[in-house]
């Protein structure tokens, strides 16, 4: 490991009330003193704060500051560190930052804090990733799961899961300690069940990425239907503003716009797109393509139809085409205000679950509310976002999928009697996969790809 103290600003560009500077290694309690005037911080103990001024090495004085002291191993990257709390002006930061580099400090790589704090033990692989999806989450669901995964979550259950493999792979070597001697101590049914037992277990966690993914990036959810349905009405009554442009002339909506909404800490992505029908000109056809494109994308899909003006040839053409198998949607009529005796059930003869279509006026923001339920239903489920683990790392999808497809290997193995060798190799296989994700098992090049998306000074 790189054994240079290295420092960084630690907080936002720009102007604030407070600017922080960090500084982490063996020497940072001595370059720190080279600045600091108040007193000597090579006596203070850890998690101690100090008030005193800072000078550049000419002696002119620079700012006044709050000195953090924490010393090895009780701090975040498990190495002496000193925080420098001062007045956020980007002078000022630039100024101490540049000191403390001709003090003798290096300049940090982006995320090398949560490196040294990976490398000296103090989280696992996992946890570091938790902590850039914890500052880049914008909703309180992605917050609980990056949260739950810097707690341990993911950690914890690799380390269950690894370990009854460990406990397995050593049953079956000491077989193959026996060599020659054609001895099964491992009962076979017994071990095909167990192994059944930890590829359920990483399924599960697998199956949770489709979910995890759409949380962390927002759940995208396309609004469609034809021209003058009240598409737009709907997105600003579910944002209670006046934002997508709403008009009588029919095709207004060119293009897409995209907003954001919160519904029970989800964040969902609201996407209005160009009504769907046949295009009057080049730019509406493009739109239309636009929106077709959108709709692949999507987590789920509205479609939205006016009560009044939509025939049910029209009405079943469009679901026909739009929704697809497995495809999470709602359908919404539209402008129940006009005719609220309206049969509008019986508009969609093809088979639809009732609570998937939703009467509304959008006009009217009536059932807007409700709307908003469903949209929670479809796309989240009753799963728990606060308590179940949740993959949302596609690297950890990634190693959890290898893993799940030696097992699966290996259960074939027993069944049609293989190798006892061939059949160790796979769980140590899966083994390692499992490794992956904690970090037990990596490089410099998985490492370089983590740490190097995370800021400068985290
Ligand atoms: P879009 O083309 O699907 O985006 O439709 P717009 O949102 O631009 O709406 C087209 C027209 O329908 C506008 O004149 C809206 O005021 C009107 N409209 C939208 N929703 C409703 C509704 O629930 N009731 C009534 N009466 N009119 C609506």
């Amino acid at each position: 490991m790189d054994t240079n103290t290295i420092v960084a600003i630690a907080t936002p560009p720009g102007f604030g009330a407070l600017g922080v500077i960090r500084i982490s290694g063996i020497e940072s309690i001595a370059i720190a003193t080279k600045l600091f005037d108040g007193k000597k911080l090579q006596e203070q103990s850890g998690q101690t704060l100090h008030f005193g001024r800072i000078r550049n090495l000419k002696g002119e004085l620079l700012d006044e500051v709050l000195v953090s002291v924490f010393r090895t191993p009780h701090s975040y990257t498990g190495e002496d560190v000193i925080e420098i709390s001062c007045h956020g002006s980007p002078f000022i930061l630039q100024e101490i930052l540049q000191t403390l580099v001709d003090a003798g400090a290096k300049l940090a790589k982006p995320g090398e804090f949560t490196l040294r704090a990976f490398l000296n033990g103090k989280l696992d692989l996992s946890q570091a990733e938790a902590v850039a999806d914890l500052i880049a989450s914008e909703s309180k669901a992605a917050h609980d799961i990056a949260l739950n995964q810097l707690k341990g979550g993911i950690k914890n259950q690799i380390q269950l899961l690894r370990l009854e493999l460990l406990n397995f792979i050593s049953l079956i070597e000491l077989e193959l300690d026996f060599g020659e001697e054609d001895v099964q101590f491992a009962d076979r049914s017994k071990l095909r069940n167990l192994l059944k037992e930890i590829l359920f277990e990483i399924q599960k966690l697998n199956g949770s990425f489709h979910l995890g993914n759409a949380v962390k990036n927002g759940i995208i959810t396309v609004i469609a239907g034809r021209p003058n349905a009240g598409k737009s009405t709907l997105l600003n009554a579910l944002l209670n503003e006046e934002r997508a442009i709403v008009s009588e002339i029919a095709g207004t909506t060119r293009d897409t716009i995209e907003e954001k909404l919160n519904i029970q800490g989800v964040l969902f992505r609201l996407i209005d797109t160009a009504g769907i029908r046949e295009a009057q000109d080049q730019i509406e056809a493009l739109g239309v393509q636009r929106t077709m494109e959108k709709i692949a994308e999507s987590s789920v899909l509205i479609y939205v139809f006016d009560v009044i003006k939509t025939s049910k040839i029209e009405l079943h053409r469009d679901l026909q085409s739009l929704i697809k198998p497995g495809q999470p949607f709602l359908v919404l009529a539209n402008k129940m205000d006009l005719n609220p005796t309206i049969d509008y059930e019986t508009f969609t003869d093809i088979n639809l679950d009732k609570e998937n279509i939703i009467p509304c006026s959008a006009k009217n923001a009536m059932n807007i509310e409700y709307l908003k339920s469903r949209l929670y239903q479809v796309a989240i489920g009753n799963q728990s976002i606060s308590t179940d683990l949740i993959v949302v790392n596609a690297r950890h999808q990634g190693a959890l999928n290898k893993a799940a497809q030696n097992l699966q290997e290996a259960i074939s193995g027993i069944e049609t009697n293989l190798q006892t060798d061939l059949l160790a190799q796979s769980i140590r296989q899966a083994l390692y996969n499992l490794s992956e994700i904690s970090g037990e098992i990596t490089n410099d090049e998985i490492l370089g790809n983590i740490f190097g998306k995370f800021c400068i000074g985290k």
